[in-house]
């Protein structure tokens, strides 16, 4: 079977430009290029399937919704926070993580007041991250729930703003160089591609770890939805481990692919690296302020909640230990951080 991705773990410097949106042909092997360059690789370890993805509605959008534009300058990297959709999760946030104490419950209300709607309900962003460098070229991560139609219509309170809120921030959809899907659950790739399997940011790469790609089964959403046309449009590109999009590690400052697995077999963070800084956009490793203020908290729809609390209790720790700033997909606040023991225990 063709495979027209490949491993950032390939050699180097051995592919042509990018293609633009529509030329490359179906089955030709493809190398990550130019700025994405191979930083080494970590090994995934083998994994269960992964699990069905949330069930049920949230439905609403809060009247005192943040701005959908948030910015964080992180050396030459300007980080921008991008509010796609607000709603209330369908199931109670008790079901939602059945381990979670009250002191957690506690904890995590300090952290995010805003998750804490009326009764036991759960309130969540649906958010995006964009990483601007000098020159206006962007990697953007994760692309939310996307339009009417789209997969998360079942439950996601769906039409997204993305493209509005990027309209807003200046940022043109040709201005993506690079989406990284920090996984294949559908409020994260709902602007990926429109409903006929176009890809949205045409002349970028779609970044996804193979680990991630390999667990599908044939007949998932994500596959037949986004992979499948990305495939044919020759968008898609399979990372295998750690990987540097951007930069060098010091001093100028980078931006890499972190594994991250658990909430999904290949679910992947980002770290940008700029101006003695750190910025981790974490995806899924944490949806909730209860697993920020409590990692052990175990979430109800983690493919493997081992191993996911494992990613999440290490991620957290360097955080902790380089006083990273936290980008989450899901809680009530842009940023979070630098993240401190102080900001827990106050
Ligand atoms: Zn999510």
């Amino acid at each position: 079977m063709n495979d027209p991705t490949i491993s950032a773990a390939m050699p180097a410097g051995t592919a042509g430009t990018a293609a633009t949106a529509g030329s490359s042909a179906p089955g030709r092997r493809r190398v990550l290029r130019g700025a994405l360059a191979l930083a080494g690789a970590v090994a995934l370890r083998p994994l269960a399937a992964a699990a069905a993805p949330a069930a049920g509605t949230p439905t609403g959008e809060a009247p005192s919704a943040p701005a959908a534009v948030a910015v964080r300058r992180f050396g030459r990297y300007e980080v921008l926070a991008l509010l796609d959709a607000h709603g209330t999760f369908p199931a109670t946030r008790q079901a939602a993580f059945p381990d979670a104490t009250a002191a957690d419950w506690e904890r995590a209300r300090r952290l995010d007041p805003a998750a804490f709607g009326t009764g036991d309900t759960w309130e969540l962003d649906f958010r995006c991250y964009a990483v601007r460098r000098p020159g206006g070229r962007v990697t953007l991560v994760d692309t939310g729930i996307g339009p009417v139609g789209s997969p998360a219509s079942g439950w996601a309170p769906v039409p997204g703003r993305l493209p509005a809120v990027l309209a807003r921030a200046g940022i043109a959809p040709g201005d993506v160089e690079a989406v990284v899907l920090t996984h294949l659950h559908e409020d994260h790739y709902g602007w990926s591609v429109t409903p006929e399997g176009v890809p949205v940011f045409p002349n970028a790469r779609y970044l996804v770890q193979r680990a991630e790609v390999a667990a599908l089964g044939p007949t998932r959403t994500a596959r037949t939805y986004v992979v499948e046309p990305l495939l044919r449009a020759g968008r898609l590109y399979e990372a295998d481990g750690r990987t540097v999009l951007s930069g060098r590690a010091r001093p100028g400052g980078a931006v890499t692919l972190l594994p991250t697995p658990g909430h999904t077999p290949g679910h992947q963070s980002v770290l940008v690296e700029g101006g003695g800084e750190r910025l981790l956009v974490t995806g899924d490793v944490l949806v909730h302020a209860v697993q920020l203020a409590s990692p052990a908290v175990r979430y109800a729809h983690e493919a493997d909640p081992a191993t996911a609390r494992r990613s999440r209790e290490q991620l957290l720790d360097d955080a902790r230990r380089t006083g990273a700033v936290l980008a989450t997909a899901h809680l009530n606040r842009p940023f979070v951080g630098p993240w401190s023991v102080a900001e827990l225990t106050r």
